[in-house]
C-alpha cells in the first residue's frame, strides 16, 4: 500500500486548499445571512462558478473529451475533501450526472444533455427513490411500457434533489411485469414531458429539500432511453455506488474544519484563568478526533486511489462510508462541546455542519445497508 499522494495530487489539493481558504471561507462571515448551500446570490454565484471553471475543475470527474476536468477518483476525492472545509464549498463545486450520460448516452443524448450540464448551462437530477422502496432499489415499482412508437412511464417517485430546478431527470423505472433486479430501466424525462409533474417540496434539514415526482401515462419517445434496455441494475447503478466515495471525502473535509476550529478556540477561550487547550478534557477530544481523522483518511484514499486503478472497490468503498460518515459526526459533535453555547447558536458554523452531516448516513446506501454488504461479502461460503 502505497499512502504518499502524488507530487500533482498534492498540487491540486494546495491550489483547491487556496480557493477555499481565501474565497469561500471569507463569505460564511461576510454575507448579510449565512449561506445556504444552495443559495449564494446568483451574481457572487456566477462569479466563484467562473474562477472554478478557470481552475479547469468544472465537472470534475468527467472525462476531459466531455469537457470535464477528467480528474480520476483519487484527486476528485482531494478536492471534494476541501471544498467541503467550507459550507459554501457544494454551491460552486456542483456535481452533474455526466459521468452517467457519458459511459451510457447516444451522441444526441451527450448533446443534449450532458454538454450543457458541464458548462453548467443547466443541470438534472437523478431519481430512484420511491414511497415504497429506498434502501432496497430493486423493490422499485414505477414502470415504462412500449406504446404510440415511444414509451409510456407511469409511478411516483421521493426524495429527489434539486428536482425543482432540474431541466431533465434520469428516472430509474422497471419494464412492466419485471420484478426485482431483471428490467430495470434508466429514462431520460424532460421536465416538460406530458404526464410528469413535481409535487410537493419535502423539507428535509437545513434546506437540503426534496421533491416528489409524478408520472401519469408520462410518454418518451425511444431515444429517451438510457442504456441497453432492461440492464439498468448492471450498468447504472454502479455511479450510484462510486458517489460513496465522494460522500466520505465530503465528511472528511468537514470534519477536518471543525478540527481545526475546535483547535483553535480551545486555544483563545480561557476558562477559570486558563486557556480551555490547557484541559486534558478538551485536549483528548482534540486527540480522538485527530486519531480518526487520520485513520479515514488513510480508509478514503486507499480505496480511492484502487479505484484510480481499475480495482472494483465497492466492499473499500463501502467501509470508507460507513466510516467516514460516522467519524465526522464524532469530530463535529466534540468541536460543538468545546465551543459551548457558541457552538450551538449561527455565530460559527458549527451548528450548520452539525445538520449537514446527517443525511450522509442515509443517502447513496444507509450506514446499514453497507454493513449487510459488507458483512454477505465476508460470510460468502
Ligand atoms: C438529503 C437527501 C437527499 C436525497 N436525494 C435523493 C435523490 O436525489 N434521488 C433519489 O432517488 N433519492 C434521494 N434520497 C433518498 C435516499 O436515497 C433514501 O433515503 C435512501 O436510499 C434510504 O431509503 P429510505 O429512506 O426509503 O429508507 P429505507 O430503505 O426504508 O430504510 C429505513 C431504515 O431501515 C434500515 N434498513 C432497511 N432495510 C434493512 C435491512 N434489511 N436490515 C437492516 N436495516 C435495514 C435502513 O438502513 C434505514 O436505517 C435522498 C435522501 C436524503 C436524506
Amino acid at each position: 500500500m502505497q499512502y504518499k499522494l502524488p507530487e500533482e495530487t498534492i498540487m491540486l489539493q494546495d491550489t483547491v486548499k487556496r480557493f477555499v481558504d481565501n474565497e469561500l471561507i471569507p463569505l460564511e462571515t461576510q454575507l448579510p445571512e449565512r449561506p445556504n448551500s444552495y443559495e449564494l446570490p446568483q451574481d457572487l454565484y456566477l462569479e466563484l462558478t467562473g474562477k472554478v471553471h478557470e481552475m479547469g475543475l468544472t465537472a470534475r470527474e468527467t472525462p476531459e473529451d466531455a469537457g470535464g476536468a477528467g480528474l480520476g477518483p483519487l484527486d476528485n476525492c482531494i478536492v471534494t475533501e476541501q471544498v467541503h472545509r467550507s459550507t459554501a464549498g457544494c454551491s460552486v463545486f456542483s456535481a452533474s450526472f455526466a459521468s452517467m450520460l457519458y459511459e451510457l448516452g447516444t451522441e444526441e443524448q451527450k448533446n443534449k444533455y450532458m454538454v450543457p450540464s458541464v458548462k453548467g448551462e443547466f443541470h438534472g437530477s437523478s431519481a430512484f427513490s420511491e414511497p415504497v422502496a429506498g434502501g432496497d432499489m430493486a423493490g422499485i415499482q414505477t414502470t415504462i411500457e412500449e406504446k404510440d412508437g415511444g414509451w409510456v412511464i407511469n409511478g411516483n417517485k421521493c426524495w429527489i434533489f434539486k428536482a425543482n430546478t432540474a431541466r431533465f431527470i434520469l428516472v430509474l423505472t422497471r419494464l412492466k411485469g419485471t420484478q426485482r433486479h431483471e428490467g430495470m430501466q434508466w429514462v431520460i424525462v424532460d421536465a416538460d414531458a406530458p404526464g410528469f409533474k413535481v409535487g410537493r417540496e419535502q423539507k428535509m434539514i437545513h434546506g437540503q429539500s426534496t421533491y416528489e415526482l409524478f408520472f401519469d401515462n408520462c410518454w418518451v419517445d425511444n431515444k429517451q432511453l438510457l442504456g441497453k434496455p432492461g440492464e439498468a441494475w448492471s450498468s447504472g447503478t454502479d455511479y450510484l455506488f462510486s458517489g460513496r466515495i465522494q460522500i466520505a471525502a465530503r465528511a472528511m473535509g468537514i470534519a477536518d474544519r471543525c478540527l481545526e476550529m475546535a483547535i483553535d478556540y480551545s486555544k483563545i477561550r480561557h476558562t477559570f484563568g486558563k486557556p480551555l487547550s490547557s484541559r486534558q478534557a478538551i485536549q483528548w477530544m482534540i486527540a480522538d478526533s485527530a486519531i480518526e481523522l487520520h485513520t479515514c483518511r488513510l480508509m478514503v484514499y486507499d480505496a480511492a486511489l484502487r479505484a484510480q486503478e481499475g480495482e472494483k472497490v465497492f466492499i473499500q468503498t463501502a467501509m470508507a462510508k460507513i466510516y467516514a460518515t460516522e467519524m465526522v459526526a464524532k469530530i463535529v459533535d466534540r468541536a460543538m462541546q468545546i465551543h459551548g453555547a457558541a457552538g450551538l447558536s449561527d455565530e460559527t458554523i458549527l451548528e450548520r455542519c452539525y445538520r449537514d452531516i446527517r443525511p450522509m448516513r442515509i443517502y447513496e446506501g444507509t450506514s446499514e445497508a453497507m454493513r449487510s454488504m459488507i458483512a454477505k461479502d465476508l460470510l460468502r461460503s
